[in-house]
């Protein structure tokens, strides 16, 4: 696959599970405060607004959408109640995300939106990484937004909440200079059966295009007790499948006198009874170590998948990224994984047209798409982004050039992924059920290495959150289908 289609697949297809998780409080609004709104010419439709409502939505990374988990499980333990449109909203929050693309105006354009779709009288809040970059400059440009504030200082929120409440005009939380990660007990996931944990935020590497180190702030790991913790109560809370979230998960050193390790920290978590999977995200090549391998080795329950993320097959360009590795050290973390004991799903992430990238340069890119013959991969045209030193290197590339790249990285992956997935076909993979589509007469599974598997089952409810033995009998280019093996 050549997209997010094949992460965000899951996303779209799984049901919509919400469920409180044990550490929720769950808090009635305080207050009742009534407004009208116009619904039509003809009528008008009194409606009461609870005055602690909210309504957030989220764009971007796991990371993004787990600090919106975050969110939300503060807010209702500050007692606010969340609602599914704008217009019941007392409070509206936008979690923005600025890795790419023209993210600013975006997020100025739906803040417009917003102002109409929620009418007068309420607060309006702009959350994560356009926040941060665009700091105080986007009360100037929307000025009914109250509330601007990047994920460094989201431990702050209920102070925050409380100022904007009081009728603060322009509050705000942008500072970067913190050692503290979010770390709460009010986590509200939607999910039962598979849930995100942060053990790493924020970025100390320098990569030339990307804006992450400036929104996210430096590299801040939380201790082992407190991911142990908070791995254990979701156990106990029924969750089997757990997935460790980091920009650079690799880097994570525990804080704590314990002094774990990332390949020590997977072993541990793996170890939890009542974990069936254990999966991460992201890893960077350079401080990807041979730990880690034998660590997945050693351990099923560390899931048949690692995303490794390349971004050019040129050692040329990867030092014009400032990746810190070369091709040929990049090669070699792909024999640790070909040659381990256990079959591993390598996927990854491609950037075409980085300033300077050649012809030859974009050829060696193609040349290890065959040479790594990945399972997946998100693949991007380079996106100018502010503060980031790309910006001034020679060489920038039209948008057609780096369109016509993309196309021709995207044609030769869907290839690979034809030939690949083809192979499976006969084989038996268990699947967690995921959800169910009913228009197909098909449930839809997880294999173990992030694989879509959709299968039929005389059951028609009753699936959710098993786990079940399933033989392929067909392939696409994104996606594999069969039967159940399982039917008890
Ligand atoms: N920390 C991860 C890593 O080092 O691979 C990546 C995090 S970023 C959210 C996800 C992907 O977005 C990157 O791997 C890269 O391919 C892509 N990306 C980041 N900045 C970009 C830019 N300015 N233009 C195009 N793609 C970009
Ligand atoms: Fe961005 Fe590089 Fe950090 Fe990944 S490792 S978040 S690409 S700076």
């Amino acid at each position: 696959m050549t997209d997010r289609q094949y992460f965000a697949r899951s996303r779209i297809q799984s049901h919509d599970w919400r469920q409180p998780t044990r550490a929720r409080r769950v808090v009635r609004p305080r207050a009742i405060e009534t407004s009208w709104h116009s619904r039509s010419q003809s009528s008008l439709e009194y409606r009461l607004v609870a005055s602690k409502t909210f309504y957030i939505e989220t764009f971007g990374c796991q990371m993004n959408a787990h600090d919106s988990e975050k969110v939300i499980g503060t807010l209702l333990a500050e007692g606010y109640e969340r609602v599914d449109a704008p217009d019941n909203a007392h409070l509206v929050l936008y979690n923005t995300c600025s890795i790419r693309d023209k993210a600013e105006q975006k997020v100025f354009s739906r803040l417009q939106q917003f102002k109409r779709e929620a009418g007068k009288g309420k607060l309006f809040g702009v959350l994560g990484c356009v926040a941060q970059q665009e700091g105080e400059k986007i009360f100037d440009r929307a000025p009914h937004v109250n509330l601007v504030a990047g994920s460094a200082s989201y431990t702050r929120l209920p102070e925050l909440l409380v100022q904007l409440e009081a009728g603060g005009k322009r509050v705000t939380g942008l500072s970067l200079d913190t050692d503290e990660a979010f770390d709460t007990p009010y986590t509200r996931r939607d999910n039962p059966h598979r849930a995100y944990i942060t053990i790493i935020e924020g970025c100390d590497k320098s990569c030339a295009y990307c804006v992450v180190p400036f929104t996210r702030g430096p590299e801040r790991s939380r201790t082992s007790e407190s991911v142990m913790a908070e791995a254990r109560r979701l156990a106990e809370d029924g969750y089997s499948e757990i997935q460790l979230l980091g920009q650079n998960v690799n880097s994570y050193r525990d804080s704590s006198p314990a002094g774990w390790d990332f390949a020590t920290l997977l072993r541990r978590v793996a170890g939890i009874a009542g974990i069936r999977r254990v999966r991460y995200t992201t890893s960077h090549p350079r401080d990807f170590v041979k730990a880690i391998v034998e660590a997945m080795d050693d351990n099923p329950v560390l899931c048949d998948h690692v995303h490794l993320p390349v971004q050019s097959g040129s050692s040329r360009v990867l030092a014009a990224m400032d990746r810190l590795y070369t091709r040929d050290q990049y090669l070699e973390r792909i024999e640790w994984l070909k040659t381990a004991v256990r079959q591993y799903a390598i996927t990854t992430d491609i950037i075409v047209g980085f300033p300077g990238e050649t012809e030859a340069d974009f050829q060696e890119t193609l040349d290890l798409l065959d040479a790594v013959e990945y399972d997946s991969l998100f693949s991007f045209k380079y996106s100018p982004r502010p503060n980031t030193a790309a910006l001034t290197l020679p060489g920038h590339i039209p948008d057609e050039e780096k369109q016509r790249r993309l196309a021709i990285v995207q044609e030769k992956q869907r290839a690979i992924q034809i030939r690949r997935n083809a192979q499976l076909v006969g084989a038996t993979r268990e699947v967690l059920v995921e959800g169910r589509n009913p228009a197909m007469g098909q449930w839809i599974g997880r294999t173990s290495d992030n694989r879509t598997l959709n299968f039929t089952h005389p059951a028609a409810d009753g699936l959710l959150g098993r786990y079940l033995d399933v033989r392929v009998t067909r392939s696409g280019p994104n996606s594999l289908a069969g039967e159940a093996v399982t039917v008890a």
